[in-house]
């Protein structure tokens, strides 16, 4: 049986973030991940000799200073980044707003609109800055999470004013705030905003609760980048450097199995056993229950939490190069109806690849790559007949198609090759149960800050993800990983 220090169970953002810290650390780490590349619900793909990101197409935490220029140094990590302005552009019936990558150019468009009520605008966003600036720093620097630890009290004993200013906004909803400035009523900002949050806290502004949400906001403000050739290539370059450091990445190689062996566990892979004292699993909560055979109380809980999000109905598409008019990458965001509700094809996450990262050897057909998703909620075909599943995402499908054709015509009208895909699919690729990928929906309430501090699911098993604290995105999970990774070695 192979001995090792640590065990890493899938090669996701918070799978790499914890294998990397752990690699750092001198631990002897194994990270084991199903496919045969690395990044999960964050990779990017081949087919038909296209490349396309999987699901998460736009990046946060890459201005100097923040964890992956970090890491890109330190490391020496080979990826491109593509600076972006617009970061997105929102597009709605009879509404376009162009989202630049700073906020005060942000808040002078909105100024600008029609009947834009310029002063409650601008006391809002004052205030938007005063909660991200209070809770960003803790992203750019985890050595500030979970508050509570000793160092990061130091430094958040210096941040209280700022930290205070958080309590009013604690377990309620981002609309109690606009109420309050007098903005429910302007539709623009408030159609942005449930926007921004769906694709955030996953949730709009009547649900989302309000000091994540406020961070949330901020995702276009903070070292947001397009990976050239797509996020895959940081996702491979991360295995790289744990490679450099003496770990060993095994791709197709599933954990088929964990047990508990004396002070230790035994997680059953391709090759036979492993061994290790510490188990990172990169894995949903009901994954993690299928893997040991047995119920654990705070894994099942979890896995409610989970069960109530989201999974994602996808078009990979093939495009013209010439169609879109941007030639750089460019994200879209897309809603066809702002009187219903942000899923099921109303609202479209739509990422264009440039025309330089376009195939060009053994692609059927020549074209840019563009990746489309919206939120398909998994209550809906639960328990459904696999026929009666396809049909309901295929119909969310056609209605991707025809926002598309509405607000992208020119994206639309140069399609060449369309790839769908499906909670199933999702399923399949990143083995999460029912595809379920958008982690816990950020819904008001104070129980998102029970449990800010890491801590292990059974003895030496911890827990990296999105479904864990910090939550959803590259970032929040390659956080998490080193959280997690710097706890489980302390508790040794
Ligand atoms: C459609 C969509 C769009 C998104 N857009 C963005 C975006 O633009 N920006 C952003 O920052 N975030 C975005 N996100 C969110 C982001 O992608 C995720 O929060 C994050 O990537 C999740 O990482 P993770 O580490 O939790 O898990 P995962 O990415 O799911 O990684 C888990 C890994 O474990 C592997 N695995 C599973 N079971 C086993 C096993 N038994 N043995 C071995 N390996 C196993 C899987 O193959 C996978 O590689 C998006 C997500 C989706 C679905």
């Amino acid at each position: 049986m192979e001995n090792v220090d640590a065990i890493v169970i899938g090669a996701g953002f918070g799978g790499l973030g914890a294998a990397l810290t752990l690699a750092e650390r001198g631990a002897r780490v194994v990270l084991m991940e199903a496919l045969t590349y690395p990044g999960g619900c964050a990779s990017t793909f081949t087919k038909h000799g296209h490349r396309f990101e999987a699901g998460a197409t736009l990046f946060g935490g890459f201005d100097e200073g923040q964890l992956f220029a970090r890491w890109i140094t330190r490391h020496g990590l080979d990826v491109r980044l593509d600076r972006l302005d617009p970061v997105i552009s929102f597009r709605a019936p009879g509404l376009a707003i162009d989202v630049p990558p700073d906020r005060a150019a942000l808040v002078d468009r909105f100024c600008a609109l029609p009947d834009a009520p310029a002063p409650a605008i601008r006391a809002f966003f004052a205030e938007q800055a005063r909660v991200a600036d209070a809770l960003w720093p803790a992203f750019d620097d985890p050595g500030l999470l979970p508050p509570f630890a000793p160092g990061a009290l130091t430094a958040h004993t210096l941040r209280l004013p700022a930290l205070a200013g958080l309590v009013r906004h604690l377990g309620r909803p981002l609309s109690v705030m606009l109420a309050r400035h007098g903005l429910l009523g302007f539709r623009p900002l408030v159609a942005w905003l449930d926007a921004m949050c769906q694709i955030t806290v996953q949730v709009g502004v009547r649900e989302a609760e309000s000091p994540l949400a406020l961070a949330a906001i901020d995702f276009c403000f903070r070292g947001t980048r397009h990976v050239h050739g797509g996020i895959g290539r940081l996702a491979e370059a991360m295995t790289g450097a744990v490679q450099t450091l003496g770990g060993s990445v095994r791709f197709a190689c599933r954990a088929k199995g964990l047990a508990r062996d004396g002070d230790a566990w035994v997680v059953d892979g391709r090759d036979g056993g492993v061994r290790a004292p510490i188990v990172v699993a990169n894995l949903l909560p009901q994954a993690i229950s299928g893997l040991l055979g047995a119920s654990v109380p705070r894994l099942d809980a979890l896995a409610a939490r989970v069960a109530d999000g989201w999974s994602a109905a996808m078009l990979y598409l093939v495009v013209d190069p010439d169609a879109p008019a941007l030639p750089g990458p460019h994200h879209l965001e897309l809603v066809q109806d702002l009187e219903r509700p942000f899923l099921d094809g109303n609202h479209l996450f739509c990422s264009v690849g440039g025309r330089d990262e376009a195939a060009s050897e053994g692609a059927v057909t020549t074209g840019r790559t563009v990746t489309v998703s919206t939120h398909f909620p998994v209550s809906r075909i639960r328990g459904a007949s696999s026929e009666e599943q396809a049909a309901a995402v295929a119909t969310v499908q056609d209605h991707m198609l025809t926002g598309l054709r509405a607000l992208a015509p020119d994206l639309a009208a140069g399609v060449r090759e369309t790839f769908p895909a499906s909670p199933r699919t999702f399923a399949r690729f990143t083995r999460r149960p029912e595809g379920l990928v958008g982690g816990i929906p950020r819904r008001a309430g104070l129980h998102h800050y029970r449990d800010l501090w890491p801590s292990a699911v059974l003895p030496g098993l911890w827990m990296v993800g999105d479904s864990v604290f910090p939550g959803q995105s590259t970032l929040a999970t390659a956080i998490g990983g080193i959280k997690v990774a710097e706890a489980a070695l302390a508790a040794r």
